[in-house]
């Protein structure tokens, strides 16, 4: 069996065009990307390399090598700091000039040298290229989208492929003595390499999507100001929730917290302290809680909390402790020095019987927390079903 390696070049030529195409639409609706810039810039040159290879029964030998191997190793060049872009806040780093620069000298050195011990450097050199982009991946961006595991798989195969290429023209070859002769080995390494990078584009992109996909739903559930759920996502998680417990026989608790008389705070100090003193304050809460729970903005400086499996004694405690801590802790005002706020709280309990609407535990919550408010504030209250209420004495 053979693989027409013309045929090769012409298919990877038509999917490079394809992926260049697309990638240039995209960068149009898509607000800047620097590492998608990369990418695409990758690919226009991976694109001119194979189109200069393919080229070469109508341009002079010298020149179809040197600028088809030497633009591939521009794409790959750029592909790596592509990566590094996406990965790391930190410019791309030097090395990946540095190598781009002496590759140009090391693939014209090559052209006089027989086809293949040419095809074993220059495969190597690209080796070069791809197996730092994999190392960087595995290094920071093996936990981040599942799309750039792909990448990485790609990648590592391509790398793969181009060794076999590099060891397999030493050991044969008679099977690498021009690069459009038709020969198993030849045609497919080439192929492999070629085809995984073509797919490590088109993960390039997945990944990103999948990115700016999380980015969307942070940006629509989280409150920018604290970093705590909003409202909707509050409100989704306490119906969630209660169905949960529901099916687990277990009780689920909702507290309601408001900062007392937050106005003064920004009447005397100005809103930016007050934006401060909200982010300290919701840095607090959080400290308290278990991964299982959820701290919401439910409104300006009022917050409620979502605590699954918890009854009215947890509760009580967990938000008492909290409570104390929030007295505790200080922000800096706007002369510097140290400014405490107190927060009341209401907690209300749905047990799983009780089939409660997550509207009316919001409900039996605000009550308390209204008590709560009108018991002179800084303490927290368990919603009662007469209007009464347990006190927790200030402290
Ligand atoms: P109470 O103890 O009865 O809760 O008194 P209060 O002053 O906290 O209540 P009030 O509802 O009168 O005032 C709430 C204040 O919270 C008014 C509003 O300017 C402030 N606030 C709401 N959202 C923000 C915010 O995002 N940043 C800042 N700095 N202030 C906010
Ligand atoms: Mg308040
Ligand atoms: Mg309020």
């Amino acid at each position: 069996m053979t693989l027409h390696t013309t045929t090769l070049l012409l298919a990877l030529l038509a999917g490079f065009l394809l992926l260049t195409l697309e990638l240039g639409v995209s960068l149009r609706r898509l607000p800047a990307r620097p590492e998608l810039n990369s990418w695409t810039a990758g690919s226009w040159a991976m694109l001119a390399g194979l189109a200069a290879l393919a080229l070469r029964p109508v341009v002079p030998l010298w020149l179809s090598v040197l600028a088809g191997n030497w633009l591939i190793c521009v794409g790959l060049a750029f592909f790596c700091r592509a990566i590094h872009q996406l990965l790391s806040p930190s410019p791309a780093p030097r090395w990946i000039d540095v190598a781009l620069a002496l590759s140009l000298p090391a693939t014209a050195a090559t052209v006089l040298l027989p086809m293949p011990l040419r095809t074993t450097l220059i495969s190597a050199i690209f080796v070069l290229f791809l197996v730092p982009s994999v190392a960087v991946i595995l290094r920071l961006g093996w936990k981040t989208e599942g799309s750039l595991r792909t990448v990485a798989l790609t990648l590592s195969v391509a790398a793969a492929a181009m060794t076999a290429r590099s060891v397999h023209s030493l050991l044969e070859p008679q099977d690498y003595t021009d690069l459009l002769q038709a020969s198993l080995g030849q045609g497919l390494t080439f192929l492999v390499a070629f085809m995984c990078l073509l797919g490590a584009g088109f993960g390039f992109v997945l990944t990103l999507f999948e990115r700016l996909a999380n980015e969307l739903e942070k940006l629509a559930t989280t409150d920018g100001l604290t970093g705590c759920a909003n409202r909707t996502c509050t409100d989704g998680f306490l119906a969630q929730e209660l169905a949960h417990g529901r099916r687990q026989n277990a009780p689920v608790a909702f507290v309601l917290m408001d900062l007392d008389h937050f106005k003064q705070v920004n009447d005397q100090h100005g809103h930016r302290v007050g934006d401060i003193v909200l982010k300290r304050f919701a840095e607090t809460v959080r400290a308290g809680l278990r991964q299982s729970d959820l701290l919401g903005r439910t409104g300006g400086e009022e917050f409620g909390i979502i605590l699954p499996g918890t009854d009215e004694a947890g509760a009580h405690r967990l938000v008492d402790k909290i409570r104390r801590a929030v007295a505790q802790s200080t922000a800096p005002d706007s002369k510097g020095q140290p400014l405490s706020v107190t927060v009341s709280a209401g907690v209300a309990v749905a047990f799983p019987t009780e089939m409660l609407p997550p509207e009316r535990l919001y409900g039996r919550a605000d009550r308390a927390l209204y008590v709560a408010k009108r018991a002179g504030r800084n303490r927290v209250e368990i919603y009662v079903p007469d209007g009464t209420s347990t006190m927790v004495p200030l402290n």
